[in-house]
C-alpha cells in the first residue's frame, strides 16, 4: 500500500472534521467563512486516494467519527483492542491498508 495513500486520507479525514464542526457552528447561526476552502482542499484530496480505499472510507465514516486510527504499542487507539502481532508487524511495512479486526476501522502506524 502506498504510504502516500495512506496520509490522504489521514488529511482527509481531518478536513471531514473540520467541515463537521464548522457546519455544526452555522447552524448555530455562527458565520463561518472558510468552509468553501475545506471543501474544494476535500475535493483535491479525494481525487489523490484510490477509489476503493475512499469508499471503504466514507462506508466507515458513517459509524464513526474517525475512520482512520493510529495503532500504538499494538493497540487499535479507534476501540482499544490488542492487534496481533503478525498484523502489526505487517503493518509497519505500510504495504496495504490494514483495518482493525474488532472495529473495522483502518489503521495506520505511528512512526
Ligand atoms: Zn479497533
Amino acid at each position: 500500500m502506498d504510504e502516500k495513500q495512506l496520509r490522504c486520507l489521514v488529511a482527509l479525514q481531518d478536513i471531514d472534521i473540520m467541515i463537521q464542526e464548522t457546519e455544526g457552528e452555522q447552524k448555530l447561526g455562527f458565520k463561518t467563512e472558510g468552509i468553501n476552502k475545506l471543501k474544494a482542499t476535500r475535493e483535491e484530496l479525494t481525487e489523490k486516494i484510490e477509489k476503493p480505499l475512499f469508499r471503504r472510507y466514507e462506508l466507515l465514516r458513517q459509524h464513526y467519527k474517525r475512520a482512520v486510527v493510529p495503532v500504538q504499542d499494538n493497540t487499535c487507539l479507534g476501540c482499544f483492542v490488542k492487534l496481533p502481532t503478525s498484523l502489526t508487524t505487517r503493518g509497519k511495512e505500510n504495504i496495504e491498508v490494514y483495518t482493525c479486526e474488532n472495529c473495522g476501522r483502518i489503521l495506520y502506524w505511528l512512526d
